[in-house]
């Protein structure tokens, strides 16, 4: 079956893509083999965006897709920065202003209790449709540390380490990770 993967984030694509090999030998696109029109994010929730993406890109594509929203949630700050996250510090989704801002608003704080979630919509273009939903629980850590994976990964600490997600590499990141699960569920 060839699945069109409804991101344009690199780093995205390629844990995506680590997962899937493992489940499957689906026939995996990206934009550079099938390209979409991008999608604004404008809903109110992970799901919401997810099935925006999967269903505007399988309808003007024809091809079955696989898209997917994510974010941090941080207890001490009410779920923020939710459907937010990739401009939690403004517009430009600059990662390091993020986690500046993230650590500012935690400084002092002693719960540092926190998760990503991540929500994956599958829509076929005769409009059938799959959702799956996964949790990383964790917290923030005090500094950031390590340089693997993206986004919130140097100040994230999975529940059972003590090491950031982007200290733990790959490898470990995609058996736990909130996108595993998903896709897993998904599936
Ligand atoms: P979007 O799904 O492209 O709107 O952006 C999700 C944002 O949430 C990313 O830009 C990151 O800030 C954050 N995020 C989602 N998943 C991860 C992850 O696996 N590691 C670190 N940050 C993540």
């Amino acid at each position: 079956m060839r699945l069109l993967l409804g991101t344009k984030n690199w780093r995205k694509i390629t844990e995506i893509k680590a997962i899937l090999t493992e489940f499957s030998d689906l026939e995996l696109l990206t934009f550079r083999e099938q390209p979409f029109t991008e999608v604004s994010e404008d809903g109110a929730t992970f799901e919401e965006n997810a099935r925006k993406k999967a269903r505007a890109i399988s309808q003007e594509t024809r091809v079955a897709v696989l898209a997917e929203d994510s974010g941090l949630e941080v207890a001490a700050l009410g779920g923020a920065p939710g459907v937010r996250s990739a401009r939690f510090a403004g517009e430009a989704k600059d990662e390091r202003a993020n986690i500046a801002k993230l650590l500012e608003l935690l400084t002092g704080v002693t719960n540092r209790r926190a998760r990503f979630r991540c929500v994956a919509v599958l829509c076929f273009p005769d409009g059938r449709e799959s959702v799956g939903e996964g949790i990383l629980e964790g917290q923030i850590a005090l500094e950031p540390k390590g340089s693997a994976g993206f986004g919130y990964d140097p100040v994230f600490i999975p529940d059972g380490y003590d090491q950031t997600l982007a200290e733990l590499g790959a490898a470990i990141k995609n058996r736990i990770s909130h996108r595993r699960r998903a896709l897993e569920e998904l599936i």
